[in-house]
């Protein structure tokens, strides 16, 4: 398994936005940091677990919370955000918004 850089999952973050029509969160240092924890989940599990979340100890047990997680769709939908705030609704960042801590709603997914 390659190792992932900051730029090669800054990428793979982008392109995850563009696919879903999200947008990644504005706040450039909070994003840099959640990047930061992608690719060392990356680096460490072989797989992008949520860099909010703690691995349950495989991947199958972590499947889903691996980035964009089972939740993402319906917390951004919902809240305008998802748990981690890395993706965000447009509509919610071009309003300016700012994310609020929300629940883990993996289990019921
Ligand atoms: S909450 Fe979900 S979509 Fe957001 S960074 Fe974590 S895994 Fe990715």
């Amino acid at each position: 398994m390659m190792p992932k850089s900051f730029d090669q999952t800054m990428t793979f973050a982008s392109m995850v936005a563009k696919k879903q029509g999200w947008a990644l969160n504005p706040d450039a240092e909070f994003t840099k940091d959640l990047v930061e924890g992608l690719a060392t989940n990356w680096n460490r599990y072989g797989y992008f677990l949520c860099p909010c979340r703690d691995t349950d100890g495989s991947r199958e047990a972590d499947a889903k919370v691996i980035c964009p997680c089972a939740p993402s769709w319906k917390d951004i939908e919902e809240r305008g955000h998802c748990f981690c705030a890395l993706y965000l609704d447009p509509a919610f960042a071009s309003a300016g918004k700012t994310p609020a801590s929300i629940p883990d709603r993996r289990s019921q997914f």
